[in-house]
């Protein structure tokens, strides 16, 4: 699928989209022209909940996705359904912070890295292929297979709903 880009409204939305696998690249800033911009020159789709700001998308040629909800599931879900994205969380999982790509660490990699009772306690780790940050299932994981469960659950709805 193609890459998104969303605008500065939405970085919540961006670090899920991450987490979940899809490549996101998020607006830091710098007005509505500047984002038309980086949207047309990087041939992304432009994701946002400002309906003035898609409706200029069209005459530049730019693809544009308005998001209905202010929910982050649901616009995941939105977000998937429109595009037609894969998910393949949680082989496939990107950085939060960078959107680089996270690789499979083993645990004698990263030892060094954490600190000494997360190196103890956990098996699993993910390193960020760009910017090097390590990840494993901390406090959060639990809430992103639920988070992961609702995306889903609504994707579903979405399709018998349809037919
Ligand atoms: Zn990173």
């Amino acid at each position: 699928m193609e890459n998104l880009l969303l605008d500065e409204m939405l970085r919540r939305t961006a670090t899920w989209c991450r987490i979940l696998g899809i490549d996101t690249e998020f607006f830091g800033g710098g007005g509505d022209d500047a984002l038309l911009a980086q949207a047309k020159k990087e041939g992304r789709i432009l994701i946002t909940r400002d309906m003035a700001l898609s409706k200029r998308c069209p005459k530049l040629g730019i693809k544009c996705i308005l998001l209905s909800s202010e929910k982050a599931e649901e616009q995941i879900a939105q977000i998937i359904s429109e595009t037609g994205a894969q998910l393949f969380f949680p082989q496939e999982m990107r950085c939060p912070e960078c959107n680089g790509e996270l690789g499979i660490a083993p645990a004698d990699s990263v030892k060094e890295e954490v600190p000494p009772h997360i190196a103890s306690e956990h098996e699993e780790f993910w390193k960020c292929k760009k910017c090097g940050k390590i990840y494993w299932e901390g406090s959060h994981w639990k809430n992103i297979k639920e988070f992961y469960g609702r995306v889903l659950a609504l994707l579903e709805k979405g399709k018998t709903e349809k037919t």
